[in-house]
């Protein structure tokens, strides 16, 4: 079972926030921003490319409740999710980041040439 399965399940300790039959909302062990959560499905499902359309129209109300109850809503947060080997994805579980709570920077993602072709 991966790590966030084991989340889902409560074998392994997280700081949950907001739940329902279909998701967790648990607060990010290593922050990058006042606010930094993640929205897992309880479900394993390896990441977005592999997501339904069903799951991400439930994903996408918890979400918007998750960050009604954060107060997130009204000033904005960052919505993202790393896909696969270039993307970064360091768990193989479907997770959204949500990031916020200050006012964010547009960071410089690739050392390559972002006009290059490819
Ligand atoms: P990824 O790089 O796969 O998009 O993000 C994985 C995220 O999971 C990272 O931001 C990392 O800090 C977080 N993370 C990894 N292990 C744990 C854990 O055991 N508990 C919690 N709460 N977060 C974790
Ligand atoms: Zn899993």
């Amino acid at each position: 079972m991966c790590l966030f399965c084991k989340i889902a399940n409560k074998e392994i300790s997280s700081n949950i926030e907001l739940e329902n039959e279909d998701f967790i909302a648990f607060h990010d062990i290593n922050p990058i921003a006042p606010i930094h959560l993640l929205v897992i499905p309880k479900v394993h499902v390896e990441n977005f490319q592999k997501a339904s359309p069903k799951l991400m129209a439930k994903a996408t109300s918890f979400i918007q409740e998750l960050t009604i109850k954060m107060g997130l809503d009204s000033d904005g947060y960052r919505l993202l999710t790393n896909n696969g080997e270039n993307g970064g994805q360091e768990v193989m579980h479907l997770h959204f980041h949500i990031v916020g709570g200050t006012r964010l920077k547009w960071v410089h993602l690739s050392d390559n040439n972002p006009k290059a072709a490819i």
